[in-house]
Formats: C-alpha cells, sequence, structure tokens
C-alpha cells in the first residue's frame, strides 16, 4: 500500500506500509512513522534519538464489512532538547484512546442515523462501552460551544422518570426548542445551577419563564432569576387544574345520588373532560352530554366554568383579560363549592403570572411534545443506567435526526 492510500483512506501522513494480516475476521494494518518525521511529543524538537520501540492498535475505519486496526510499530525517542523519553505519537488519535478520529466521526455519523442495535451490530468487535464513550465526548462537545447567556423565553417543567420516584428538571429555550438544562430532582435548589449561569454570562437578556404555579420552581426563580423576569404561568397548567377540579366535582356527586341518575354519570369522564368542539359533531356523546348536563345542576355549572375559563386565553388584551377572570371568579364563588372555591383561590394567588400571558403569550407546551421524546428515549433503553448520557441525550433530544437509543 502506497504512502498516499495511507493518507487518503486513514488520514496517517508521514507513514509507511509494512503489511498487512487478516485475522478473526479483521484486517489489520501494520505501519511505522517515517524517520524524516520523527519529533518529542513533548516539546516537538527534532533533536531525537531512537530509545526503543513498541506495538500499539487503534481501531480505525472498518473496509468494507471488515473491522480494520491499526498496528503502529512506535519508536521511544529520547528528546535532547527536553531531556524527556516519550513514545510518538500516532497523530490521528487522540491521547490514550484505541480508535482513531475518523473513526469517532464515523460514529457520530452512524448514531445520527442508527439506532444502538444497529450500530452495535456493526461494530461488535469494539464494543458498546466504547461508542458511547464516542458519543458522548461528542456530546459533550458540542454542549461546551452552546451560548445560554442570550436566551430570552424559557419554559421550566419536571418529568416523572421512574414511576413517580425519580424527576428530571428541564428548561426549554422557548425560541429555538432546544432542551438547555437538565438536572435530577425537582426543588428550588435544582435550578440554582441554571440561573447562575445565566447571570454569569455577562448579558443576561431573559426576559420570561413560562411555569406551573409549583412553589418550587417559583421559589427558585424569585431566589435566583435575574431581576425583572416575568413568569407566566400557561393554560395547559390551568386547564389540566380545571379538569381535575372538574373531575373531582363529578365524583363528588356520583357518589351522592344513586339508581338511574349514577347510570347516565357512569363512564362521562371523558364527555366532560374534553373540549366541547370534540363532543359537539358527534351526536351520540352530544345528548349523551345534554342528558348529563340537564340532570345535574352542578356538574353543569362546573362544566360551564371549564369551557368559560378557556376564553380567557382568548381576550384582546390584558385588561379585558382581568375583567374576564375578575367576572369567572365571582360566578365561581357564588357557587359554595368548596373543589371549585379552591380552583378560584389558586387562581386569584396567581393572577399575575397568569394575566403575563398578555404580555408574553408563551406557554410550557413545548415541553409537553419534549417529555414524549423522552419517554420513547426511556424506553428504547430500558430505562437510563448510565444518567450521565441520559442526560446529554436529552439536551439534544430536539435534534430529530439523532435517534440512537441506548445505555
Ligand atoms: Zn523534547
Amino acid at each position: 500500500m502506497s504512502t498516499a492510500l495511507l493518507y487518503h483512506a486513514f488520514g496517517l501522513k508521514a507513514y509507511k506500509y509494512l503489511r498487512a494480516e487478516y485475522l478473526n475476521g479483521a484486517i489489520f494494518f501494520h505501519v511505522k512513522k517515517k524517520e524524516a518525521y520523527q519529533y518529542c511529543t513533548n516539546c516537538r524538537s527534532r533533536d531525537v534519538t531512537f530509545a526503543g520501540r513498541t506495538e500499539r492498535i487503534w481501531h480505525s475505519l472498518p473496509i468494507g464489512l471488515k473491522p480494520t486496526i491499526i498496528v503502529g510499530h512506535l519508536h521511544r525517542l529520547s528528546c535532547h532538547s527536553c531531556g524527556l523519553s516519550r513514545l510518538e505519537s500516532l497523530e490521528v488519535a487522540d491521547p490514550r484512546k484505541g480508535y482513531t478520529r475518523l473513526f469517532c466521526r464515523y460514529v457520530v455519523e452512524m448514531a445520527k442515523q442508527m439506532t444502538k442495535a444497529a450500530i452495535a451490530a456493526k461494530l461488535k468487535f469494539v464494543g458498546w462501552n466504547t461508542i458511547k464513550a464516542i458519543i458522548k465526548a461528542d456530546l459533550q462537545k458540542r454542549l461546551k460551544q452552546r451560548r445560554i447567556g442570550q436566551v430570552r423565553l424559557i419554559a421550566i417543567d419536571e418529568i416523572s422518570v421512574k414511576k413517580g420516584q425519580r424527576y428530571l428538571t428541564n428548561v426549554v429555550d422557548l425560541e429555538t426548542g432546544q432542551v438547555i438544562y437538565t438536572t435530577e430532582g425537582r426543588d428550588t435548589e435544582c435550578l440554582r445551577p441554571f440561573f447562575l449561569k445565566v447571570k454569569c454570562s455577562g448579558r443576561a437578556n431573559l426576559k420570561a419563564i413560562a411555569v406551573d404555579m409549583s412553589s418550587a420552581y417559583l421559589k427558585a426563580i424569585e431566589l435566583y432569576a435575574p431581576p425583572g423576569v416575568k413568569i407566566i404561568h400557561d393554560r395547559y397548567h390551568l386547564v389540566a387544574n380545571m379538569n381535575r377540579v372538574l373531575d373531582e366535582v363529578r365524583r363528588d356527586e356520583y357518589r351522592r345520588k344513586s339508581g338511574p341518575e349514577k347510570a347516565v354519570m357512569r363512564g362521562s369522564r371523558y364527555l366532560l373532560l374534553s373540549a366541547f368542539e370534540n363532543i359537539y359533531d358527534d351526536e351520540e356523546k352530544f345528548t349523551r352530554l345534554e342528558a348529563l348536563l340537564t340532570l345535574n345542576e352542578t356538574i353543569h355549572k362546573a362544566y360551564l366554568l371549564k369551557e368559560d375559563l378557556r376564553l380567557f386565553w382568548e381576550q384582546d388584551s390584558r385588561d379585558e383579560a382581568e375583567q374576564f377572570i375578575r367576572i369567572w371568579l365571582k360566578e365561581t364563588r357564588s357557587l359554595g363549592n368548596s373543589r371549585l372555591d379552591a380552583m378560584a383561590n389558586m387562581i386569584e394567588n396567581h393572577l399575575e403570572g397568569i394575566l403575563n400571558y398578555y404580555d408574553y403569550p408563551i406557554t410550557t407546551g413545548p415541553l409537553e411534545g419534549i417529555n414524549n421524546k423522552i419517554k420513547v428515549l426511556k424506553r428504547a433503553a430500558y430505562g437510563f443506567r448510565d444518567m450521565e448520557y441520559f442526560k446529554l441525550r436529552i439536551l439534544f433530544i430536539r435534534d430529530a435526526s439523532f435517534t440512537l437509543v441506548g445505555a
């Protein structure tokens, strides 16, 4: 093999091809550095003398289906400039790595298009831990190049990753859809490093945060976020809360009733919680809903409040929205139902953040999609044993083409 081919196929410059061996289905290329290119790896001096030799191997790009391994016949060189004795470098691999940089690129490219199983099958001879280490190093490098200082609008939310026992808190940049921070836990302190990073970036530009009404995150924003940042309590959590309350009202009523009334109420959860426009076109569902609402006044009123609340986000201005919600609160409280009263109190206590939607119309909505993708990641990997890798994968989860899974 010519020197030129070694360079073009494997990136090896200044090497001499010695021989090839075929062992256990793999190709071994023996190479040796030309003497004219020898230098000290410590100080780069060329004033060196030969002080012994050794062999090292590196995984390189496969040829066809055959794994290819470079066997470097390396010289130990003692340097007259710095006095040290060092092994010469192969140039194409990072120190202490058993694979070349080309091989790394090959794995990273594969990881963008193939599943864990497909890569593992293709690179059996390397082992999953090595492959994972290469992907991890690549993700970490790309992560370092990210700047979160300019982030303007974010959403914060939690996701349960182990049946309600283990939580991750994720922060999404709402302008790019990228997860920019992920950490274990869901308490106040878990957001502290994130806000520190934002503040330390020198030109913090953070304007608004979409977040639910959980007091831990609110406390973190109060304590650690740059001053003046607006909080937006988004409609997803509010609507979900209202639906929960409506369902509680339904169950209270169900328990209280008997006989034919109970029969009408049975299985009505879906009807009540669905948006009205999704029921309206279906005659059977519409008839059942109508029967239920005619039968039970409390459920009827709670249902109308639920539907009404959705109009809060359709108002023309912040002022109109405020008027709207004040009327809604009054109507809700006039019913004297403790569950609905609790909902009204919650809204009133967080009114500023709810109204802020009219200054920054952002929501935690994008996190929902991301959370679904995280769940897919987790399922495909049968749970993540390597938390660090899992978190790295989450930080790149927007990259739709990046479909590799595994732990
Ligand atoms: Zn030297």
